[in-house]
């Protein structure tokens, strides 16, 4: 018996065979959930081959989290394939590179506005477009960075970051009386076509390893995709607005 049996999920940011979306689409499928994907412009091509290299080749829907017709047409296009969600994952970032590797101070609004954007306040736009299909029980689960800290190199994006924690828990808060949860999990780096276009991102990734008390491969997203799942599963019932950390264990350590 699969974790995920009989569920099924809308995965967003599947872009390449590197993408933790990959591997949470991957997985949740062999725990025996049924997958559906999301993507957009350039990208829905990349995803739909991805899609046909699924241990189940599972359809893509049209998602660019920053247009309101596709928010809007969300639940209509997913019907067409299932009539609920048990599941939302969230997989979704970008920041223009003028707000990232060391470019803090010389940030422009404009440019600042498109990371939170798509990096924050999509978290509220991807869970109220999929709400009429999730029904008690459900779950939203997001993918951060954690934002306690000033990293080098991450600059806005680790404001946005902290935004979109912020904004998991005010979901689990609006959320929970329809009984649909919201939850982050805070992934250590991996190394997938996102965090390899932060210029500087070896500041962040280096010496991870040796300071996590697990250690830490920044090559392998599965860690990561298997949490999300965890939590998307019926094993966390009661469990909101909680940020669970898959680091190898460094969010813990003094240094
Ligand atoms: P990725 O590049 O594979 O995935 C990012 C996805 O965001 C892509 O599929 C892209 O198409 C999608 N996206 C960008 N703009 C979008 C838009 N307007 N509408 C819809 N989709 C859009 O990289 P990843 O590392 O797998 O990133 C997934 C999530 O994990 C992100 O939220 C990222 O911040 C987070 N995360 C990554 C790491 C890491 O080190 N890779 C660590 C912690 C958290």
């Amino acid at each position: 018996m699969g974790l995920l049996d009989g569920k099924t999920l809308l995965v967003t940011g599947v872009l390449t065979e590197g993408s933790i979306a990959y591997h949470v689409a991957r997985l949740a499928q062999l725990e025996g959930a049924t997958v559906i994907l999301t993507s957009f412009g350039r990208t829905a091509r990349l995803t739909a081959a991805i899609a046909r290299r699924l241990p189940h080749e599972c359809p893509v829907v049209q998602l660019d989290v920053t247009s309101d017709e596709d928010l809007t047409l969300l639940a209509e296009r997913v019907r067409e394939h299932t009539d609920h969600l048990d599941g939302v994952v969230h997989s979704i970032g970008f920041a223009p590179q003028t707000v990232l590797g060391g470019n803090f101070l010389s940030a422009q609004w404009q440019d600042v506005a498109t990371a939170i954007q798509v990096s924050a306040f999509s978290l509220k736009s991807l869970a109220v477009a999929a709400q009429p299909l999730m029904p008690p029980g459900s779950g939203v689960v997001g993918l951060t960075f954690d934002a306690s800290f000033a990293w080098p190199v991450y600059d806005w994006m680790g404001v946005a970051k902290a935004a979109f924690e912020s904004t998991s828990r005010y979901l689990a808060r609006d959320l929970g009386p329809a009984g649909i949860r919201c939850n982050l999990v805070a992934a250590g780096p991996v190394k997938t076509t996102a965090a390899t276009s932060i210029p500087g991102f070896e500041k962040i990734e280096s010496g991870w390893s040796a300071r996590a008390p697990l250690g830490w491969d920044m090559t392998d997203a599965v860690p990561t995709a298997k949490a999300v799942l965890a939590l998307l599963s019926d094993w966390f019932p009661a469990t909101t607005g909680e940020i669970v950390h898959v680091d190898g264990g460094v969010h813990a350590m003094g240094s």
